[in-house]
């Protein structure tokens, strides 16, 4: 029935003289043996409707207990999210990134951190996205840049191979989006001290893509205060690749789950040839994420990539151990510490 009546509505209608194409999501719950309400059986259908809109539009769903739980638990960590920034429950990470030539650490990435108070550590896959729909991104991305950049001040100051090290910081689409970013990132820099090509922002590939030319004129604005521009989880969202040359971008990073496949799956093997090979002639430098291996980190190496992020590496670290752990890597050598990691 769902099919036959999407099959309906997305025949083409006649709105004075344009076509229009309208197609429709649809949310099915069934009544149940005790007679439920009628109230409630649409609030079913409604979630579900809601998660065949969120499985990407004009298609349908059936309503699962599941749903109910999932729904009350994100209203809940909504709630929460609104209060933990007050509460000050919000910490951030950093994850060493490497060049897979030297080994040296040339660059970090700031990574958000939720300790719930009584959940306790909650992922950012799981609260960024709320964060992002509430509009709770901009004051918290704001926090995680301000401290991110205060962090990179602080570790070029204590290390002495840190000094040129480059600080990542992830900025989400609504931020991206928001007409005072660029006013903001000037402000922060110019608090921390922090040098503009010293800062790294990276964005998502599918935010990228929503409104290119939209896109353009927003990474020129930040490219034009000096900041350097990565393009996040590269591979999962469709580039156009006829714009990406149009993009003030200098990095490429390769989602991890085609360096997950590495080095036995063909099919991720040719991926990430084909994107470090496209990288390279665009003038792009590549960063590999989820470098969890040796074996991946050499056949990495050997394909071209600059650099690697991972586990192999370095888990995220509390900013205390941050200049400590640069400090070390330096002075041991890169090939010991892996094997000692290994
Ligand atoms: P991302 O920016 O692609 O960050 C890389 C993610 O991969 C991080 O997850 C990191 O901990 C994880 N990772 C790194 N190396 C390995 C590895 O070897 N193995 C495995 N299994 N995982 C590895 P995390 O910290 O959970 O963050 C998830 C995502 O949440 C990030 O993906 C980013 O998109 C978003 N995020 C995190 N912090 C922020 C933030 O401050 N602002 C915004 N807008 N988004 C953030
Ligand atoms: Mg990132
Ligand atoms: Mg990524």
């Amino acid at each position: 029935m769902a099919e036959r009546g999407a099959e309906v509505l997305r025949a083409p209608l006649s709105v004075g003289d344009r076509e229009v194409i309208v197609s429709a999501s649809i949310g099915i719950a069934l009544q149940t043996p005790h007679r439920e309400r009628t109230e409630s059986i649409l609030r079913k259908a409604d979630l579900a409707l809601y998660r065949a809109k969120a499985a990407g539009k004009a298609r349908w769903a059936l309503f699962e207990a599941t749903m109910e739980t999932d729904a009350l638990e994100r209203l809940e960590l909504e709630a929460d999210l609104r209060q933990a920034l007050e509460r000050n429950e919000f910490r951030v990470v950093y994850q060493p990134i490497v060049s897979l030539r030297d080994g040296r650490v040339v660059e970090v990435e700031a990574l958000a951190r939720w300790q719930h108070p009584v959940r306790g550590h909650i992922s950012p896959a799981q609260f960024i996205p709320i964060a992002e729909e509430t509009g709770l991104i901009e004051p918290l991305g704001l926090s995680v840049l301000e401290e991110a950049c205060r962090q990179a001040v602080r570790a070029q100051t204590e290390v002495a191979s840190a000094q040129s090290l480059v600080m990542s910081v992830n900025v989400s689409g609504r931020q991206f989006q928001a007409p005072g970013l660029v006013d903001q990132i000037k402000r922060v820099l110019a608090e921390t001290g922090l040098a503009p090509n010293q800062l790294k922002l990276e964005i998502t590939e599918s935010v990228l893509m929503r409104d290119l030319d939209g896109t353009i004129d927003r990474m020129k604005a930040l490219a034009d205060i000096g900041v350097r521009l990565a393009i996040d989880d590269f591979g999962t969202g469709y580039s156009s690749l006829s714009y990406l040359k149009q993009f003030p971008v200098d990095t490429l990073k390769i989602d991890r789950s085609f360096v997950d496949g590495l080095p036995s799956d063909p099919q991720a093997l040719a991926i990430v040839r084909g994107i470090v090979a496209l990288a390279e002639a665009l003038d792009l430098s590549v960063t590999a994420e989820g470098i969890e291996t040796s074996a991946q980190q050499e056949q990495l190496r050997d394909l071209g990539c600059d650099r690697g992020q991972g586990y192999l590496f370095a888990k995220p670290l509390p900013a205390a151990q941050l200049a400590d752990w640069i400090a070390r890597r330096s002075s041991f050598g890169s090939a010991d510490l892996e094997r000692s990691a290994a």
